[in-house]
């Protein structure tokens, strides 16, 4: 059974047409997100994920 998470930030479009988004688990773990490059990092803390997430998804042009 796939772990609970919970997705904490916005789901932003990517240049390429995919998302991405930061997540959450019961622990309270950070998850960086991308549909479209496949990324699923662990991410240290909310203020860098959300950093991450707003360079990244305009960066990203990878669509799966
Ligand atoms: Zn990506």
């Amino acid at each position: 059974m796939e772990e609970y998470r919970e997705i904490v930030s916005d789901v932003l479009t990517t240049a390429g047409g995919a998302q991405a988004w930061i997540e959450m688990n019961l622990s309270g773990y950070l998850t960086k997100r991308c549909s479209g490059c496949g990324a699923d990092e662990d991410a240290e803390a909310l203020p860098s994920a959300m950093q991450w997430l707003s360079e990244h998804a305009p960066a990203c042009a990878e669509r799966q």
